[in-house]
């Protein structure tokens, strides 16, 4: 059994999450290689070290004196090696680091140095070999990252390596130049390593256990999810649950890796499964709910638009040239409605208006904005009769109108729009029936 691990900032933000952490490892002889995040924050008040990293290079670009900035993100790291009690000193890496940013060595770089550093001290502590990232995390010229390249090369070297560890959130162009992922990368990584290495399962660890049905600062103790399948949780991460980096399911969901979202501070809980697919029934027929406010939506009006070939098209190429996204197309007979963002749609509205109106020559076109959608996720819709009666039930009950429905045909999810102002007590009237009543 081998299985790859990675923590995240909270995780690793001081000595004393370092010993949970390395106790975890410790406990389980399978947990082989280890990738971890820069220390976040130890408080609500704190500065995750990479945003300190960023500010510094920020300081040395201007022409600044940085010594400062980068003296504070040395002390981060000098108490954590001196609460591990550790013989390790990092003054030789400062001095380079320092003297990169002198150079500009550039604003990915700078970021990646605290991964750097805390893999160097997380090798030092476990006794595992420590495996720069630049040397087998592999992006194009482009910056595009290579997948196929770094899979050959991570595989290749990590056969001749039992234990190790290797930093997360970046890798590099063909010439060496350090590149990151998007922020919260070190998920990636971990992914990636799991694949590699052909990894029974991706532990990610993290400061909760798991996901929840629903977020938890609009539903009170929600209930978390056990088991979950790569499809559902796209659905819900892209309606705003967040805990895993957006890219990070590629790399092992093409390998049939399982991913475990699990707590370090509370290691026995179960967390959650990510999975391809599961005979495993949800406790309830949904699996989750997420949403997302800040919505408008255009609604076209034209008689006999039924018949006329080609509307539909004509709509989007506004939206298209716009450089718009469309995220809902409920339509009826005469009538076809556009979701968009209303960020993306405010400043370009009077120019959308007038090319919908020569490209489709509508009777007439409504807008409303401030509107919300809510996903209501879960393998356990399929073939189930009444979702849609009871999430209908639910909404009508707390007196909430509903603006939009539409239910995909993968039956995996039904999307409702409200208005923004009963975006929350939407979520929880759909909770309460489905959660709350079905248990
Ligand atoms: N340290 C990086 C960030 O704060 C990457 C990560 O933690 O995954 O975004």
């Amino acid at each position: 059994m081998v299985k790859v691990v990675k923590f995240g900032g909270s995780s690793l933000a001081s000595a004393d999450q370092f010993k949970k952490v390395g106790k975890i490892i410790k406990a389980e002889d399978s947990r082989r290689y280890v990738v971890p995040s820069a220390p976040g924050k130890r408080d609500s008040k704190d500065t995750k070290v990479t945003d300190m990293l960023y500010k510094c290079y920020g300081e040395a670009k201007e022409g600044k004196n940085f010594d400062k900035t980068l003296k504070a993100i040395k002390e981060r790291y000098n108490e954590i090696i001196k609460g591990l009690g550790l013989k390790l000193s990092l003054e030789e890496q400062f001095k380079e680091i320092k003297k990169n940013f002198e150079d500009l060595a550039g604003e990915d770089y700078a970021a990646s140095r605290g991964e750097f550093l805390n893999a160097i001290i997380m090798s030092n502590y476990l006794g595992y070999e420590f495996i720069d990232a630049a040397s087998v995390i592999c992006f194009d010229k482009e910056g595009n990252f290579d997948g196929e390249k770094t899979n050959d090369v991570l595989s290749k070297k990590l056969a001749k390596v039992e234990r190790a560890v290797i930093p997360g959130f970046y890798g590099a162009y063909p010439n060496g130049k350090i590149k990151t992922f998007s922020r919260g990368g070190s998920d990636v990584t971990g992914s990636i390593v799991a694949r590699a290495v052909s990894a029974d399962v991706y532990e990610n660890w993290t400061d909760v256990s798991g996901f929840l049905v629903a977020d938890p600062r609009i539903i009170k103790n929600p209930e978390a999810i056990n088991v979950i399948t790569y499809r559902e949780l796209r659905e819900l991460s892209y309606m705003g649950a967040s805990v895993l980096h957006e890219s990070a399911t590629f790399p092992v969901r093409k390998a049939g890796i399982p991913i475990n979202i699990k707590n370090t501070n509370a290691p026995e809980d179960k967390g959650t499964l990510i999975v391809e697919t599961t005979c495993n029934k949800p406790d309830s027929t949904i699996t989750g709910i997420a949403g997302k406010k800040g919505f408008v939506s255009i609604s076209i009006d034209k008689d006999m638009m039924n018949s006329e070939i080609g509307f539909g098209r004509k709509v989007l190429q506004v939206f298209e040239d716009n450089g718009i996204s469309f995220e809902h197309m409920p339509s009826g007979i005469d009538t076809m409605t556009v979701f968009v963002h209303q960020d993306e749609f405010v400043e370009k509205e009077q120019k959308v208006l007038a090319e919908l109106r020569r490209a489709t020559e509508p009777d007439s076109i409504e807008l409303e904005s401030d509107l919300a959608l809510i996903a209501v996720v879960g393998r356990g819709m399929k073939n189930a009769v009444g979702v849609s009666a009871k999430v209908i039930k639910a909404l009508a009950d707390a007196r909430i109108n509903i603006k939009m429905i539409d239910q995909g045909s993968s039956e995996l999810n039904i999307i409702i729009g409200v208005r923004n102002r009963y975006f929350e007590d939407a979520i929880r009237a759909i909770y309460n029936a489905f959660i709350s009543e079905e248990k």
